[in-house]
């Protein structure tokens, strides 16, 4: 008997073949609503299904996950010491909060495989996180994760009305990071013709995005800004291209940033959530309405604490994501901390979608800078910026000591016919943004106007933050 019988595969204890089955979805695209109308999907059965029914899975699947996790020294001490010896202890999903967290540093400490709950030979792939902040954490895929993986991303892109009729190119790095294969494997079960450009080379990108018709394409926002600015340099026209969509990620942009990409190619872009602990891509995405993105809750449990004192907090209060994993074999994750800040989306999203959903990511609790007492998060910066015309489409934020104060210094590239004016306009537009920015995060910092193309440009995420004050 499978497990969970709303899921058209499910999933056994071990990695069942059904699990395969429940991910081709004939046609994603010809799929009834109650109502008559016709909202693509990949996986409706799992993607519109009751609340309660999903809750019940939900149960189901974190005691399978608690039993997987049994299989780890790791976690079998973490939860004999909390008094949980065995699955069916845990009553209900409530009862999670109970359970201890899991934190970056426990991954760490674990390094390579303490936190492998399968026998090395069922384990066909691992993926590392960028190490962005520190050593990476490792995680561990079965060939069952893989596909369950796939099928997570699949749904995303269909969500954004991209159908197996695209081309998408995907500007993400492959390897290691989890961006290049994770959405790769996606859009490959959607049907789409796949690019899989990899990042950097711009002008290589361009001509594919020629050649090829490209509709779709991922990268990270501050990557796809670059590659506008690059397109007068290659002398490639906005019309010569076929792009219709983009999803971004991998980095905190604002709504803004997110405007002046639909803005500067005339397309829809979509945001994108993950992080390679809990697979990489296909963790929460927003639907064609851009109302907030979507967690696949089948696959996730997702609750947002107050990073001081752990307690969750109710929807719409904005605090730390922690996630657990419903469906990983490999690799299950309980309660991980992610650091990342955000609040859960109360009602409804008109695509009818019943998986809640997140508001854009603020950044890493541990992005926030405290600038002469006052916090200040690089993203309300970039909002700040981006809302601006004159701004083109890099930044770089500095913090520097002078005495026993911070300077913050705002380098901003501007747009290029801007030079030609006068001394005094310039004076004048870098007052007007260093005053935008003072309303924006209370403090006032030096702003520097540079040319567009000045400032250093990242191939992946983008690194806008430079500290040079003395660490104590
Ligand atoms: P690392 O943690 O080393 O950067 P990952 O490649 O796993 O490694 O990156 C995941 C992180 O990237 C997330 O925890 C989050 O901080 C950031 N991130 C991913 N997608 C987004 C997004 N759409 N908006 C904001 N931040 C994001
Ligand atoms: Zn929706």
């Amino acid at each position: 008997m499978l497990p969970f019988p709303g899921a058209p595969g499910g999933f056994g204890s071990c990695d069942h073949p059904s699990a395969v089955a429940a991910i081709t979805n004939p046609d994603p695209n010809d799929n009834e609503k109650g109502d008559g109308m016709k909202v693509p999907a990949w996986n409706p059965a799992i993607e519109f299904m009751e609340r309660e029914a999903l809750e019940r899975q939900q149960l189901a699947s974190l005691r399978k996950t608690l039993e997987w996790a049994l299989e780890t020294s790791f976690y079998r001490r973490r939860l004999t010491e909390v008094g949980l010896t065995h699955p069916e202890d845990l009553a209900s999903l409530r009862d999670l909060r109970n359970l201890p967290f899991t934190t970056k540093e426990d991954l760490r400490a674990a390094y390579p495989d303490g936190l492998l709950a399968v026998d090395r030979e069922q384990v066909v792939r691992l993926h590392t996180s960028s190490g962005t902040t520190g050593m990476p954490t490792v995680i561990y895929h079965t060939q069952g994760d893989i596909d369950r993986w796939t099928e997570l991303v699949a749904r995303c892109i269909v969500a954004t009305g991209a159908t197996a009729r695209d081309v998408f190119q995907n500007m993400t790095g492959y390897g290691l990071f989890t961006g290049g294969l994770g959405l790769h494997y996606g859009a490959e079960r959607v049907g789409m013709l796949v690019i899989p450009a990899s990042s950097g080379n711009t002008g290589r990108q361009l001509q594919l995005m020629k050649h090829f018709q490209t509709t779709v394409l991922h990268a990270t926002p501050s990557y796809l800004l670059h590659l506008h600015s690059a397109l007068a340099e290659e002398d490639v026209a906005r019309e010569q291209l076929g792009l219709r969509k983009a999803f971004i990620g991998a980095e905190p942009h604002s709504e803004q940033t997110r405007h002046k990409i639909e803005t500067l190619f005339g397309i829809k872009a979509y945001n994108s959530y993950g992080l390679s602990e809990m697979n990489g891509p296909g963790v929460a995405f927003e639907c064609e309405h851009q109302a907030g993105l979507h967690l696949w809750e089948d696959a996730f449990i997702l609750e947002v604490i107050d990073p001081q004192t752990g307690q969750t907090l109710p929807e719409e209060e904005t605090g730390e994501i922690v996630m657990t994993t419903l469906q990983r074999r490999a690799t299950p994750l309980l309660r991980y901390r992610t650091r990342d800040l955000s609040r859960l989306v109360g009602g409804h999203c008109p695509c009818g979608r019943t998986h809640r959903r997140v508001a854009r990511i603020l950044g890493r609790s541990d992005d926030m800078l405290i600038v002469n007492g006052v916090n200040v998060f690089p993203s309300q910066i970039e909002g700040a910026l981006m809302k601006m015309p004159e701004v083109g489409t890099n930044y770089l934020i500095q913090l520097e000591k002078r005495g026993a104060l911070d300077r913050l210094v705002v380098k901003a590239e501007i747009r290029a016919h801007l030079f030609a004016g006068d001394r005094e306009t310039l004076s004048a537009l870098r007052g007007r943004i260093s005053e935008r920015l003072r309303s924006a995060i209370l403090v006032k910092p030096v702003v520097e106007l540079r040319e567009p193309g000045s400032l250093p440009v990242s191939e992946g995420k983008a690194q806008r933050v430079v500290d040079l004050r003395p660490a104590f």
